[in-house]
């Protein structure tokens, strides 16, 4: 059996830590573990999944109290966002994290310097684009003035420190993202405006007008050779599941002007982790991650999904993540089952015949933290 304990990880997708980290109520701790919005999913269901199971049981052992969820919270509790950073994610032999700047809202965040401190984590800062499509709906009441402001925000963008894109279209309309007349795209924006003036606000589900504005962002990552990460597969209740097969990404990746721009497909696609490989298979700028934190899945699913990948990706197209949100320990957890998982997958590999120990060895380095390096330049 393979040990990748002390292989240095980057975690290639997550998110900032909250800044409040104290939970008296076990509901509103419970709901950080499942994405159904619905008040009985979060105060009962969801404390019954594996994946929340084993996670408490750690952290049970991580304070070295009782397994149960009151002695947890109570434990996490006393200790401060600092103490708890210094068990958990300091411990966690993560040497980079690629952090997306659009969620959790800023407001609720520390800022992204708190992983830098305590373990020297490198932090490289990812741009969400819908709440900046967003935003300039909000402000603009012409189209031509957002389309100026969002060529203005893409220019040179790792001159302005960005390491990669992130869209959530498959949460909004989906990700068979195809071309829209200028009509369509002005009829769209109208009706955006019209919820803005509605409401003061707007969440961008208004397809050609997202969709138009993602082809631009497309041509500003080709250009840079700027990663773009895509939300796909598993997500809030809110998305329709079917719309966020990685299949429907065709018409981008057959585009032949965006041959330069790396897609990383997030997720796992979870549960179209076989579409998924086969996509980082067949299209040379196509990546697919593997994430271990989030969706919250059994042990046994996420050794099948890992098995499914090496199975049909090339190696060198399989990147770690945690896609861990707010808690510290959530980054730390995600490696550390991540690690045994993949070393689990690929010593398994080896005893099949397919690949020798010292392949598997380098391809436990690959995935972990070397195709992450390369892939947004680190
Ligand atoms: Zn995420």
């Amino acid at each position: 059996m393979l040990d990748f304990s002390d292989y240095p990880v980057i975690d290639n997708h997550c998110h900032g830590i909250y800044q409040n980290q104290a939970f008296v109520d076990v509901s509103q701790w419970r709901g950080l573990f499942t994405e159904s919005s619905h008040p009985d999913m979060q105060s009962s269901h969801a404390a019954s999944s594996l994946f929340y199971q084993r996670f408490m049981r750690t952290l049970a052992k991580l304070y070295n109290v009782e397994n149960s969820e009151h002695a947890v919270l109570e434990a996490r509790n006393r200790r401060s966002l600092n103490e708890i950073i210094a068990i958990s994610l300091a411990q966690s032999g993560l040497s980079a994290v690629l952090v997306d700047q659009g969620y959790p809202p800023r407001s609720q965040l520390v800022a992204d310097n708190v992983f830098t401190q305590p373990g020297g984590i490198q932090t490289y800062p990812v741009l969400r684009l819908e709440p900046l499509m967003e935003e300039f709906v909000r402000r603009y009441a012409r189209v031509e003035t957002v389309y100026d402001a969002w060529h203005a925000a893409l220019e040179d963008l790792r001159g302005q420190g960005y390491y990669g894109l992130k869209s959530i279209a498959a949460y909004r309309t989906g990700l068979k993202i195809r071309r829209w007349s200028q009509d369509a795209v002005s009829a769209s924006f109208a009706q955006a405006r019209d919820a803005v003036r509605r409401t003061g606000t707007v969440r961008l589900a208004h397809k050609p007008l997202l969709e138009s504005l993602l082809w631009i962002a497309f041509d500003y990552a080709n250009e840079a050779e700027l990663p773009v990460q895509f939300h796909v597969g598993y997500g809030d209740a809110d998305c329709d599941l079917r719309l966020g097969n990685p299949l429907h990404l065709r018409a981008v990746f057959e585009q032949d002007t965006l041959q330069r721009m790396p897609v990383v497909l997030l997720h796992e696609c979870w549960p179209f982790t076989r579409e998924g490989a086969h996509m980082a298979a067949v299209y040379k700028n196509a990546y697919l991650d593997l994430s271990y934190g989030i969706p919250f899945l059994g042990y046994q699913e996420m050794l099948a999904f890992t098995k499914a990948a090496i199975g049909v990706a090339p190696l060198s197209k399989l990147l770690y993540s945690s896609d861990a949100v707010g808690l510290p320990e959530m980054y730390w957890h995600s490696v550390v089952v991540g690690k045994g998982i993949i070393a689990r997958a690929l010593s398994d590999a080896v005893d099949a015949g397919d690949i020798t120990t010292g392949t598997a060895e380098k391809a436990g380095l690959a995935v972990l933290a070397d195709n992450a390096r390369a892939l947004y330049r680190l």
